[in-house]
């Protein structure tokens, strides 16, 4: 009898150490199961390039990779196992598959064959077309650190395969986009004594020119070719961008900048890179692009006009105004948020959607405190339809709105480079046919 007691007062004792944990895990759960179902709803919940992989069978769905990521809110736990919530967010940080105790992640672009946002390119980054490489973003995986990595790895191998053959080609190599993908192949190219060229129709610097004054950027150790390794977890736009300038100098990089790319054919067996005002002759070229292309238009009345934009540099600028953002990204977000630190200036979102599901955490929180106080404004599901030189016309669904305007910022997504690759002859998603 004693001993029957002894055993219900331990299984009590047990009950109420192990059911809260219990009940705050099983919360959990029920917390991400909506959270994926509101992003299954709004169309977020897939990543467009790089993702999270999730072995099942190993994942033990502890959640370490949930509160690793820094973006936040991409994995939950489903059902006992870690599962993609809001893929847009990923953008290939791989905390999550540092932080998974039983290897159970990997971070990558899983099987591409059917998707037409990638191109086709083999492990050592060659398209379907001999010759022709591909580096950094435009390949699918977003970052600095997996841009400079994957331009070194191109031009190493090959350096390994490179005959020179000074009378047919001018070059071994021509280097499209000076970007961290282009530079670092540029730099692994100077390295290893080929003879190259880096082409850019812009000066050097890649989307980090296009990043707003001072923006904090942040990063995980990675070594650039010939200069070492960058190895704070922040730095500016500015201190990178100096950067860029010193490899430049110190490394005597060819370059041509304001060149752009118009066509690649190979009439003689020798490849011919045809740009804005040159042809180069070459065996090798390495497409780091990126993915940003040129800025999308909305194509509404009155976006020519000279106060709408489509990038911020300088927030300081913009002191008493009132000032349109369009867009629900985290360049839009930035962009909102500095120029609601302006004294006097009044911004307002426009977002044709119905939450913000693609930002990082910080601009989340930000933006929640702006709004707060007042100092920014946020239209959910609206489209601006007209931009007049003192107002805007937004269109709210069930009714039509006219707001004060001084400028307008577009931050509508960029037209990824996808025409050219394919009049070069690139294919896309499924391997070589
Ligand atoms: C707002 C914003 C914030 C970001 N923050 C971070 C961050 O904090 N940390 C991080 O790691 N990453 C961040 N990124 C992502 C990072 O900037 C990119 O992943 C990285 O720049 C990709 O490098 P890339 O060399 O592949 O391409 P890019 O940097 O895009 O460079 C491509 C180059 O190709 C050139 N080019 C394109 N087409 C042609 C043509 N036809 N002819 C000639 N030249 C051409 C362009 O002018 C450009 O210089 C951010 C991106 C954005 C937009």
């Amino acid at each position: 009898m004693e001993s029957y007691f002894i055993w219900i007062i331990t299984f009590i004792v047990a009950l109420s150490i192990v059911l809260p944990y219990f009940l705050k895990f099983k919360k959990l759960q029920d917390k991400d199961r909506i959270r994926k179902l509101e992003a299954q709803r709004l169309g977020s919940d897939k990543p467009i390039a790089q993702y999270p992989q999730i072995d099942e069978l190993n994942c033990i769905g502890c959640a370490s990779c949930v509160d690793a990521c820094p973006e936040g809110d991409v994995l939950g736990i489903v059902s006992g196992k870690a599962t993609i919530i809001n893929g847009l967010k990923c953008v290939g940080h791989g905390k999550c598959a540092e932080a998974c105790p039983v290897g159970a992640i990997q971070v990558g672009l899983g099987d591409i064959s059917k998707r037409d946002d990638i191109p086709f390119y083999d492990e050592q980054g060659q398209t379907n077309i001999p010759g022709i490489y591909i580096a950094g973003e435009l390949g699918g995986l977003a970052l600095i650190r997996n841009a400079i990595k994957q331009g070194n790895k191109v031009v190493e191998h090959l350096s390994k395969h490179v005959v020179p053959d000074p009378s047919s080609s001018d070059f071994d190599l021509v280097i499209i986009g000076a970007g961290p993908a282009g530079m670092s192949a540029a730099l692994t190219a100077e390295k290893n004594k080929l003879s190259y060229l880096l082409v850019d129709h812009q000066k050097a610097g890649g989307t980090i020119l296009q990043y707003p004054r001072k923006k904090l950027v942040m990063t995980q150790p990675v070594e650039l070719p010939l200069y070492g390794i960058l190895d704070k977890p922040e730095y500016s736009k500015e201190e990178l961008l100096k950067i860029w300038e010193q490899v430049q100098k110190r490394f005597s990089i060819a370059i041509h900048t304001n060149e752009k790319l118009l066509n690649i054919t190979r009439p003689n067996g020798i490849l011919e890179v045809q740009c804005s005002t040159h042809t180069f002759k070459t065996r090798n070229v390495v497409l780091a692009l990126g993915r940003r292309g040129m800025p999308r238009k909305l194509n509404i009345p009155g976006e020519h006009l000279p106060k709408v934009m489509y990038k911020l540099l300088d927030a300081t600028s913009y002191e008493n105004e009132h000032i349109l953002v369009v867009g629900g990204g985290d360049s839009a977000i930035e962009a909102a948020i500095g120029l609601a630190r302006q004294p006097g200036t009044q911004v307002t979102v426009s977002y044709r959607k119905e939450k913000f599901f693609r930002i990082k955490k910080r601009n989340e929180e930000r933006l929640k405190e702006l709004t707060r106080t007042g100092t920014i404004k946020i239209l959910y599901n609206s489209n601006l339809v007209r931009i007049e030189e003192k107002q805007v016309g937004i269109d709210l669904g069930d009714q039509r709105i006219n707001l004060s305007n001084d400028y307008v910022f577009i931050f509508a997504g960029g037209e990824a480079p996808f025409g050219l690759l394919k009049k070069i002859g690139i294919q896309f998603g499924s391997s070589k046919k």
